[in-house]
């Protein structure tokens, strides 16, 4: 049976992180893991339930019910697949308080230590590198300016029929790395160890193809 092994990619929000490590887990053929799914999962569970993300009693109450589960690359939320209803900008705009919790955290990580080693998986995030997996055997820190971010985002969002302005999302992505990055525990860090690819200039096959050639030349395969 060949070595399990993880490959993690962090990096700033709209970096292109989850779009490329579902593809480089397609080619592989191995695990894709959205570690900030899951975050986004209990927020949104916090908001049905009329809560707010602020309140750390409340939020903590959530979390000891939560039917949290990570299946056919989706999130799912008491069996039901949240997918789609997780992307919200409702949640997007109130979780960083959820993310900063330090029992929401180790909660997190201990799932995602679970569901990543019981295979090969890709995770991306914002801490695997550093805290899930500090010896993953591949990490990767994607960065991209923060107006391509907001081009990428803008375009995400138009496919969802959505319209946001540039200067809208900039300024919200921006925010979201400063909290991201604040915060003391599992913050937005570069594991020392990462390789570090600037994507602003890359397309999306060069981005993929990039992590692809390092991960299989030391795999030994091509
Ligand atoms: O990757 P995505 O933008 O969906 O992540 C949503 C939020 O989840 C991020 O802004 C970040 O605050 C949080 N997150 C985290 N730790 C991770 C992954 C995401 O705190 N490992």
């Amino acid at each position: 049976m060949p070595e399990r092994y993880q490959i993690a990619i962090d990096g700033p929000a709209a970096s292109g992180k989850s779009t490329t490590a579902r593809l480089v887990a397609g080619e592989l053929g191995i695990q894709y893991l959205d570690t900030g799914a899951m975050y986004r999962a209990l927020t949104l569970d916090v908001l049905r339930r009329g809560g707010s993300p602020q309140d750390e009693a409340g939020v903590l109450a959530c979390l000891a019910q939560l039917e949290l589960d990570w299946r056919a690359d989706t999130v799912w939320l008491a069996g039901q697949d949240v997918g789609e209803a997780i992307r919200d900008n409702r949640v997007s705009v109130s979780m960083g308080p959820v993310c900063a919790m330090p029992a929401v955290r180790a909660w997190m990580v201990d799932l995602q230590r679970r569901l990543g080693s019981r295979e090969s998986t890709v995770l991306d995030g914002r801490d695997i590198g550093t805290v899930v997996f500090p010896a993953a055997r591949f990490k990767f820190f994607l960065v991209a300016d923060l107006a391509e971010r907001a081009r990428r985002r803008q375009l995400e969002l138009a496919g969802r029929g959505l319209a946001v302005s540039l200067e809208e999302l900039m300024s919200e992505l921006e925010r979201r790395d400063a909290s991201d990055a604040a915060r003391s525990t599992g913050p937005l860090r570069q594991a020392p160890d990462a390789e570090r690819l600037d994507t602003t200039l890359l397309s999306l096959e060069e981005q993929t193809g990039r992590i692809l050639e390092r991960v299989r030349r030391e795999l030994g395969r091509s």
